[in-house]
Protein backbone atom coordinates (compact mmCIF):
# COMPACT_ATOMS: atom_id res chain seq x y z
CA UNK A 1 0.00 0.00 0.00
CA UNK A 2 2.53 2.20 0.99
CA UNK A 3 4.86 1.78 -1.98
CA UNK A 4 1.88 2.84 -4.18
CA UNK A 5 1.75 5.96 -2.43
CA UNK A 6 5.31 6.81 -2.97
CA UNK A 7 4.89 5.96 -6.21
CA UNK A 8 1.76 7.70 -7.00
CA UNK A 9 3.51 10.69 -7.97
CA UNK A 10 -0.55 12.46 -9.44
CA UNK A 11 -2.02 11.94 -6.18
CA UNK A 12 0.83 12.98 -4.07
CA UNK A 13 0.75 16.47 -6.21
CA UNK A 14 -3.17 16.82 -5.99
CA UNK A 15 -2.60 15.90 -2.33
CA UNK A 16 -0.38 19.07 -2.14
CA UNK A 17 -2.70 21.01 -4.06
CA UNK A 18 -5.64 20.29 -1.89
CA UNK A 19 -3.63 22.09 1.06
CA UNK A 20 -3.81 25.34 -0.82
CA UNK A 21 -0.71 26.61 0.64
CA UNK A 22 1.85 26.81 -2.36
CA UNK A 23 2.85 30.65 -2.95
CA UNK A 24 0.70 31.86 0.29
CA UNK A 25 2.40 34.20 2.57
CA UNK A 26 4.33 33.55 5.67
CA UNK A 27 1.76 32.39 8.37
CA UNK A 28 3.52 32.36 12.69
CA UNK A 29 3.17 28.80 13.04
CA UNK A 30 5.88 27.65 10.38
CA UNK A 31 7.71 30.51 11.13
CA UNK A 32 8.10 29.23 14.66
CA UNK A 33 9.10 26.06 13.92
CA UNK A 34 12.11 26.96 11.50
CA UNK A 35 13.04 29.53 14.03
CA UNK A 36 13.27 26.92 16.77
CA UNK A 37 14.47 24.26 14.79
CA UNK A 38 17.25 26.31 13.55
CA UNK A 39 17.87 27.57 17.71
CA UNK A 40 17.83 23.85 18.88
CA UNK A 41 19.88 22.14 16.40
CA UNK A 42 21.85 25.03 15.86
CA UNK A 43 21.81 25.19 12.05
CA UNK A 44 22.47 28.09 10.25
CA UNK A 45 19.63 26.91 7.44
CA UNK A 46 15.97 25.34 8.10
CA UNK A 47 12.90 24.95 5.71
CA UNK A 48 9.77 23.76 5.81
CA UNK A 49 10.41 22.75 1.77
CA UNK A 50 7.15 21.50 -0.15
CA UNK A 51 8.06 19.60 -3.67
CA UNK A 52 6.05 20.94 -6.10
CA UNK A 53 5.63 19.33 -9.93
CA UNK A 54 8.92 20.92 -11.05
CA UNK A 55 9.94 23.37 -8.18
CA UNK A 56 10.63 23.10 -4.74
CA UNK A 57 8.70 25.89 -2.45
CA UNK A 58 9.42 26.71 0.84
CA UNK A 59 6.59 27.60 2.96
CA UNK A 60 8.60 29.15 5.95
CA UNK A 61 12.69 29.31 5.37
CA UNK A 62 15.91 30.40 7.71
CA UNK A 63 19.60 31.20 6.31
CA UNK A 64 17.54 30.69 2.65
CA UNK A 65 17.72 33.72 -0.44
CA UNK A 66 14.84 32.00 -2.50
CA UNK A 67 11.39 31.64 -2.24
CA UNK A 68 11.85 28.41 -4.72
CA UNK A 69 14.71 26.21 -5.93
CA UNK A 70 14.12 23.70 -9.34
CA UNK A 71 13.03 20.56 -7.93
CA UNK A 72 15.90 18.37 -9.59
CA UNK A 73 18.63 19.66 -7.66
CA UNK A 74 16.74 19.79 -4.43
CA UNK A 75 17.76 17.50 -1.69
CA UNK A 76 14.27 17.44 -0.40
CA UNK A 77 13.07 15.99 -3.55
CA UNK A 78 15.45 13.26 -2.81
CA UNK A 79 13.77 12.89 0.60
CA UNK A 80 10.64 12.37 -0.41
CA UNK A 81 11.65 9.18 -2.43
CA UNK A 82 11.53 7.25 0.79
CA UNK A 83 9.36 6.90 3.77
CA UNK A 84 12.65 7.62 6.01
CA UNK A 85 14.35 11.12 7.30
CA UNK A 86 17.56 11.56 4.96
CA UNK A 87 20.83 12.02 6.35
CA UNK A 88 24.07 13.48 4.44
CA UNK A 89 26.72 14.37 7.55
CA UNK A 90 28.63 15.03 4.83
CA UNK A 91 28.18 16.15 0.94
CA UNK A 92 31.64 16.36 -0.02
CA UNK A 93 31.83 12.65 0.40
CA UNK A 94 28.79 11.70 -1.17
CA UNK A 95 29.02 11.37 -5.56
CA UNK A 96 25.42 11.57 -5.78
CA UNK A 97 25.56 15.32 -3.77
CA UNK A 98 29.10 16.38 -4.43
CA UNK A 99 28.31 18.35 -7.71
CA UNK A 100 25.04 19.69 -6.62
CA UNK A 101 24.49 23.21 -7.58
CA UNK A 102 23.58 24.13 -3.91
CA UNK A 103 26.62 22.33 -2.85
CA UNK A 104 29.05 23.95 -5.39
CA UNK A 105 27.00 27.35 -4.77
CA UNK A 106 24.91 29.27 -2.88
CA UNK A 107 23.72 28.07 -0.07
CA UNK A 108 26.83 25.84 0.26
CA UNK A 109 25.21 23.11 1.84
CA UNK A 110 27.66 20.62 4.09
CA UNK A 111 25.40 18.52 5.50
CA UNK A 112 21.35 18.01 5.36
CA UNK A 113 18.82 16.15 7.38
CA UNK A 114 15.47 16.09 6.21
CA UNK A 115 12.56 14.67 7.42
CA UNK A 116 9.32 13.62 4.98
CA UNK A 117 6.13 15.45 5.75
CA UNK A 118 3.59 13.10 5.60
CA UNK A 119 0.02 13.55 5.21
CA UNK A 120 -2.53 11.54 7.09
CA UNK A 121 -3.73 9.79 4.05
CA UNK A 122 -0.11 9.10 3.81
CA UNK A 123 1.54 11.21 0.94
CA UNK A 124 4.97 12.83 1.12
CA UNK A 125 4.45 16.41 0.32
CA UNK A 126 7.36 17.98 0.99
CA UNK A 127 10.26 18.14 4.47
CA UNK A 128 11.40 19.89 7.19
CA UNK A 129 14.80 19.80 6.71
CA UNK A 130 18.08 21.25 9.05
CA UNK A 131 21.26 22.01 7.31
CA UNK A 132 24.58 23.47 7.49
CA UNK A 133 27.61 24.67 5.95
CA UNK A 134 29.60 22.42 7.29
CA UNK A 135 29.95 18.58 8.06
CA UNK A 136 28.40 17.45 11.46
CA UNK A 137 27.06 14.20 12.37
CA UNK A 138 23.41 14.79 13.33
CA UNK A 139 23.09 12.89 16.58
CA UNK A 140 19.82 10.96 17.59
CA UNK A 141 18.38 13.20 19.76
CA UNK A 142 18.61 15.80 17.08
CA UNK A 143 16.31 13.74 14.46
CA UNK A 144 14.18 12.97 17.19
CA UNK A 145 13.52 16.98 17.73
CA UNK A 146 13.40 17.10 13.56
CA UNK A 147 11.26 14.34 13.62
CA UNK A 148 8.55 15.78 16.03
CA UNK A 149 8.64 19.33 14.68
CA UNK A 150 7.74 17.70 11.12
CA UNK A 151 4.30 15.92 13.14
CA UNK A 152 3.85 19.65 14.10
CA UNK A 153 3.97 21.19 10.43
CA UNK A 154 1.52 18.45 9.10
CA UNK A 155 -0.64 19.22 11.76
CA UNK A 156 -0.65 22.97 11.25
CA UNK A 157 -1.12 22.32 7.18
CA UNK A 158 -4.09 20.25 8.79
CA UNK A 159 -5.56 23.07 11.25
CA UNK A 160 -4.93 26.43 8.65
CA UNK A 161 -7.15 24.47 6.41
CA UNK A 162 -10.10 23.81 8.99
CA UNK A 163 -9.58 27.11 10.15
CA UNK A 164 -10.20 28.47 5.95
CA UNK A 165 -13.83 26.68 5.75
CA UNK A 166 -17.35 28.84 6.58
CA UNK A 167 -18.89 26.41 8.48
CA UNK A 168 -22.72 27.53 7.18
CA UNK A 169 -21.87 27.22 3.59
CA UNK A 170 -18.98 25.28 3.03
CA UNK A 171 -17.08 28.39 1.11
CA UNK A 172 -13.46 29.89 1.63
CA UNK A 173 -13.66 32.30 4.63
CA UNK A 174 -12.33 35.71 3.04
CA UNK A 175 -8.93 35.47 4.11
CA UNK A 176 -7.81 32.13 2.85
CA UNK A 177 -9.55 33.30 0.02
CA UNK A 178 -7.88 35.69 -0.40
CA UNK A 179 -4.44 33.52 0.04
CA UNK A 180 -5.45 30.80 -2.34
CA UNK A 181 -6.50 33.56 -5.10
CA UNK A 182 -2.96 35.26 -4.14
CA UNK A 183 -1.20 32.36 -5.62
CA UNK A 184 -3.40 31.35 -8.75
CA UNK A 185 -2.72 34.69 -10.08
CA UNK A 186 1.02 34.53 -9.18
CA UNK A 187 0.80 31.91 -11.98
CA UNK A 188 -1.75 32.87 -14.33
CA UNK A 189 0.82 35.95 -14.44
CA UNK A 190 3.89 33.42 -14.65
CA UNK A 191 2.59 31.37 -17.50
CA UNK A 192 -0.06 34.05 -19.23
CA UNK A 193 -3.22 32.32 -18.68
CA UNK A 194 -6.24 33.93 -18.31
CA UNK A 195 -8.21 34.56 -14.90
CA UNK A 196 -11.20 35.63 -14.30
CA UNK A 197 -12.66 36.56 -11.14
CA UNK A 198 -17.31 36.87 -10.17
CA UNK A 199 -18.59 38.64 -7.34
CA UNK A 200 -22.18 37.47 -6.44
CA UNK A 201 -24.80 39.33 -4.07
CA UNK A 202 -28.13 38.07 -2.95
CA UNK A 203 -30.69 40.81 -3.95
CA UNK A 204 -32.95 42.36 -1.45
CA UNK A 205 -31.64 40.14 0.79
CA UNK A 206 -32.77 41.99 4.03
CA UNK A 207 -36.32 41.66 3.21
CA UNK A 208 -35.99 37.85 3.36
CA UNK A 209 -34.37 38.13 7.12
CA UNK A 210 -37.14 41.06 8.05
CA UNK A 211 -40.01 38.83 6.60
CA UNK A 212 -38.59 35.56 7.58
CA UNK A 213 -36.55 35.63 10.46
CA UNK A 214 -32.23 35.37 10.42
CA UNK A 215 -32.17 31.20 10.99
CA UNK A 216 -34.25 31.44 7.41
CA UNK A 217 -32.05 33.83 5.78
CA UNK A 218 -29.52 31.55 6.81
CA UNK A 219 -31.17 28.51 4.99
CA UNK A 220 -30.96 30.91 1.60
CA UNK A 221 -27.43 32.08 2.00
CA UNK A 222 -26.61 27.74 2.66
CA UNK A 223 -28.86 27.20 -0.87
CA UNK A 224 -27.17 29.48 -3.06
CA UNK A 225 -23.92 28.20 -1.93
CA UNK A 226 -24.48 25.42 -2.85
CA UNK A 227 -25.93 25.89 -6.16
CA UNK A 228 -22.24 27.33 -7.14
CA UNK A 229 -20.75 24.60 -5.21
CA UNK A 230 -22.63 22.43 -7.87
CA UNK A 231 -21.71 24.31 -10.66
CA UNK A 232 -17.69 24.10 -9.84
CA UNK A 233 -15.06 22.86 -11.22
CA UNK A 234 -12.06 21.56 -9.10
CA UNK A 235 -9.82 24.21 -9.82
CA UNK A 236 -12.41 27.30 -9.22
CA UNK A 237 -11.65 29.12 -5.27
CA UNK A 238 -14.97 29.51 -3.91
CA UNK A 239 -14.91 32.19 -1.06
CA UNK A 240 -17.63 33.51 0.84
CA UNK A 241 -16.87 37.33 0.47
CA UNK A 242 -18.91 38.46 3.23
CA UNK A 243 -22.34 38.13 4.45
CA UNK A 244 -24.20 37.26 1.77
CA UNK A 245 -21.40 37.94 -1.20
CA UNK A 246 -19.27 35.14 -2.42
CA UNK A 247 -16.73 35.56 -4.49
CA UNK A 248 -15.01 33.19 -6.79
CA UNK A 249 -11.09 33.06 -8.67
CA UNK A 250 -11.74 30.96 -11.74
CA UNK A 251 -8.13 30.00 -13.40
CA UNK A 252 -7.82 29.24 -17.25
CA UNK A 253 -11.25 30.84 -17.86
CA UNK A 254 -11.42 34.06 -20.39
CA UNK A 255 -14.38 36.67 -19.56
CA UNK A 256 -16.71 35.15 -21.78
CA UNK A 257 -16.47 31.49 -20.51
CA UNK A 258 -17.21 33.35 -16.74
CA UNK A 259 -20.27 35.22 -18.01
CA UNK A 260 -21.52 32.09 -19.29
CA UNK A 261 -20.98 30.61 -15.88
CA UNK A 262 -22.57 33.39 -14.03
CA UNK A 263 -25.79 33.61 -16.24
CA UNK A 264 -25.75 29.50 -15.33
CA UNK A 265 -25.78 30.45 -11.58
CA UNK A 266 -27.86 33.69 -11.73
CA UNK A 267 -30.63 31.17 -14.14
CA UNK A 268 -30.38 28.01 -11.23
CA UNK A 269 -30.07 30.10 -8.01
CA UNK A 270 -33.52 31.60 -9.28
CA UNK A 271 -35.15 28.26 -10.08
CA UNK A 272 -33.46 27.12 -6.55
CA UNK A 273 -36.49 26.62 -3.61
CA UNK A 274 -35.86 25.58 0.46
CA UNK A 275 -38.49 23.10 1.07
CA UNK A 276 -40.37 25.57 3.65
CA UNK A 277 -41.90 28.39 2.41
CA UNK A 278 -41.78 26.52 -0.97
CA UNK A 279 -42.59 29.66 -2.67
CA UNK A 280 -40.03 32.08 -1.66
CA UNK A 281 -37.75 33.18 -4.38
CA UNK A 282 -34.78 34.89 -4.32
CA UNK A 283 -32.05 35.85 -6.80
CA UNK A 284 -28.33 37.27 -7.07
CA UNK A 285 -27.02 39.73 -9.07
CA UNK A 286 -22.70 38.91 -10.43
CA UNK A 287 -20.01 41.16 -11.67
CA UNK A 288 -17.83 39.43 -13.31
CA UNK A 289 -13.75 40.93 -14.38
CA UNK A 290 -11.22 39.38 -16.15
CA UNK A 291 -7.49 39.87 -14.80
CA UNK A 292 -5.65 41.93 -17.52
CA UNK A 293 -2.22 39.97 -19.00
CA UNK A 294 0.83 40.75 -17.04
CA UNK A 295 -1.22 42.59 -14.05
CA UNK A 296 0.54 40.19 -11.64
CA UNK A 297 -2.42 41.80 -8.88
CA UNK A 298 -5.77 40.45 -7.42
CA UNK A 299 -6.93 43.81 -6.57
CA UNK A 300 -7.59 45.91 -9.63
CA UNK A 301 -9.57 43.13 -11.19
CA UNK A 302 -12.04 42.77 -8.08
CA UNK A 303 -12.42 46.20 -7.85
CA UNK A 304 -13.75 46.04 -11.70
CA UNK A 305 -15.86 42.93 -10.89
CA UNK A 306 -17.15 44.79 -7.27
CA UNK A 307 -17.90 47.75 -9.62
CA UNK A 308 -19.70 45.60 -12.57
CA UNK A 309 -21.64 43.98 -9.71
CA UNK A 310 -23.12 47.80 -8.82
CA UNK A 311 -23.55 48.08 -12.31
CA UNK A 312 -26.13 44.92 -11.80
CA UNK A 313 -27.85 46.47 -8.72
CA UNK A 314 -28.67 49.71 -10.34
CA UNK A 315 -29.50 48.23 -13.33
CA UNK A 316 -32.54 46.13 -11.97
CA UNK A 317 -30.91 43.28 -10.08
CA UNK A 318 -30.84 39.17 -11.29
CA UNK A 319 -28.77 40.23 -13.90
CA UNK A 320 -24.64 39.21 -14.62
CA UNK A 321 -22.71 42.69 -15.88
CA UNK A 322 -18.74 42.56 -17.28
CA UNK A 323 -16.35 44.89 -16.18
CA UNK A 324 -15.29 46.62 -19.38
CA UNK A 325 -11.16 45.54 -19.76
CA UNK A 326 -8.86 48.24 -17.76
CA UNK A 327 -8.61 51.55 -19.39
CA UNK A 328 -6.03 51.91 -21.93
CA UNK A 329 -3.33 54.39 -21.05
CA UNK A 330 -3.66 57.02 -23.29
CA UNK A 331 -0.66 58.43 -25.18
P1 LIG B 1 -29.13 44.44 -2.41
O1 LIG B 1 -30.01 43.86 -3.43
O2 LIG B 1 -28.80 45.86 -2.71
O3 LIG B 1 -27.91 43.63 -2.16
O4 LIG B 1 -29.99 44.47 -1.08
P2 LIG B 1 -29.73 43.70 0.28
O5 LIG B 1 -30.98 43.80 1.08
O6 LIG B 1 -29.25 42.33 0.01
O7 LIG B 1 -28.65 44.65 0.90
P3 LIG B 1 -27.29 44.30 1.54
O8 LIG B 1 -26.53 43.44 0.62
O9 LIG B 1 -26.67 45.59 1.91
O10 LIG B 1 -27.75 43.55 2.86
C1 LIG B 1 -27.23 42.38 3.31
C2 LIG B 1 -27.92 41.96 4.57
O11 LIG B 1 -27.52 40.63 4.89
C3 LIG B 1 -27.55 42.77 5.78
C4 LIG B 1 -27.32 41.77 6.89
O12 LIG B 1 -28.17 41.97 7.95
C5 LIG B 1 -27.62 40.43 6.27
N1 LIG B 1 -26.68 39.39 6.65
C6 LIG B 1 -25.33 39.47 6.60
N2 LIG B 1 -24.77 38.29 6.99
C7 LIG B 1 -25.79 37.45 7.29
C8 LIG B 1 -25.86 36.10 7.74
O13 LIG B 1 -24.86 35.41 7.94
N3 LIG B 1 -27.10 35.56 7.93
C9 LIG B 1 -28.23 36.28 7.69
N4 LIG B 1 -29.40 35.69 7.88
N5 LIG B 1 -28.18 37.57 7.28
C10 LIG B 1 -27.00 38.15 7.07
MG1 LIG C 1 -24.44 42.55 0.32
MG1 LIG D 1 -27.53 41.90 -1.05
Amino acid sequence: MLSDLKTDEPGRLRALERLNVLDTGPEQPFENIVSLVQDILHVPICAVSLVDRTRQWFKARRGLATPETARNIAFCNEAIKKDAPLIIPETQDSQQFRGNPLVTGEPYIRSYLGVPLKTPEGYIVGTLCAIDTRPREFINSELSVLERFAKVVVDELELRQIASTDSLTGAMMRGAWFEATKAEVARAGRYSRPLSILIMDIDHFKRINDRFGHPLGDDVIKSVAEVVAQNLRKSDIFGRYGGEEFVLALPETTIDQAYALAERLREAVKQSRLAAPADLQWTVSIGVAELAPDEGDLQPALERADLALYEAKTAGRDQVKLSAPSAPIAV
